[in-house]
């Protein structure tokens, strides 16, 4: 089980170190925590069998200083990480469009993380609580609503935990800037256009039993937005 670190931010590194825009940078643990606990998607690079770089789009699950991950055995995401190969996991929630009045400086507003490591795999008795953290990161409250796994799923399935310890954020909040007197001059509309991304009105599945309302969790998260 892991434990958040006491440390407030994580130890840069030569590969972690942002250099470009680094006043957009942040290594603070609370901020990266943030950032990761907002969305469910990340992007996991690794460099296949083949020797081509790959980015696989992934669930994933935050507890502590720990991402886990998880897959099909079969997969090659996971067969790659289980060698313990470096891996990249990225994240990033899209704020709003920064529309400046010169093309060039163009931007978006983000919040976005990457965490460099070698990813293990979790013991079996650490199995199902890495499950479960996915499935606490998906939607809290649905792991006990839900059939627990058999057996055979357990077999199939490989979780794999990931040190946050390598690691940085990138946030970018605000209209356009740096843009030259000459521009702002310009008769062109420039300024933030934000996006927020919402929960709609939960759609039952075709073969859901009549009688049966939406969940605890759905509700709660649904309150939550
Ligand atoms: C939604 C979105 C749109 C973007 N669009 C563009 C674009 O069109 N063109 C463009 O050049 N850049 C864009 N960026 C910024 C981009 O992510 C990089 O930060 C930038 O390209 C510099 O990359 P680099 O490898 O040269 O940076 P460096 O500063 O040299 O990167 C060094 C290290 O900093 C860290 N790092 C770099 N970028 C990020 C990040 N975004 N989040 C967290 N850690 C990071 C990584 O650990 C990386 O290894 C965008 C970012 C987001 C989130």
């Amino acid at each position: 089980m892991s434990e958040t670190s006491d440390v407030a931010s994580v130890p840069d590194s030569a590969a972690s170190t942002v250099r470009r825009e680094a006043h957009l940078a942040t290594y603070s643990r609370e901020q990266i925590n943030q950032v990761l606990d907002a969305t469910h998607l990340a992007h996991v690079g690794i460099i296949a069998a083949d020797g081509r770089p790959t980015v696989i789009p992934t669930l994933f699950g935050r507890e502590g200083d720990v991402l886990f991950l998880h897959g099909s055995v079969a997969s090659r995401l996971v067969r790659t990480l289980a060698d313990g190969l470096d891996c990249c996991v990225e994240v990033t929630l899209v704020d709003g469009l920064v529309l400046a009045r010169s093309a060039f400086l163009h931007s978006m507003n983000y919040r976005s993380v990457v965490v460099f490591g070698r990813a293990r795999t979790v013991e079996a008795s650490e199995q199902l609580h890495g499950l479960k953290v996915i499935s606490d990161h998906l939607l809290p409250g649905r792991w006990e609503e839900a059939r627990q796994p058999s057996e055979t799923e357990l077999r199939q399935t490989c979780v794999l935990a990931l040190s946050i310890d390598e690691a940085s954020a990138k946030i970018r909040t605000g209209g356009p800037t740096e843009e030259e007197p000459e521009d702002i001059a310009l008769p062109i509309w420039a300024g933030e256009v934000p996006i927020h991304t919402s929960w709609g009105t939960p759609v039952p599945a075709s073969d859901l039993p009549e009688g049966i309302a939406v969940s605890d969790a759905v509700r709660a998260g649904l309150r939550r937005r």
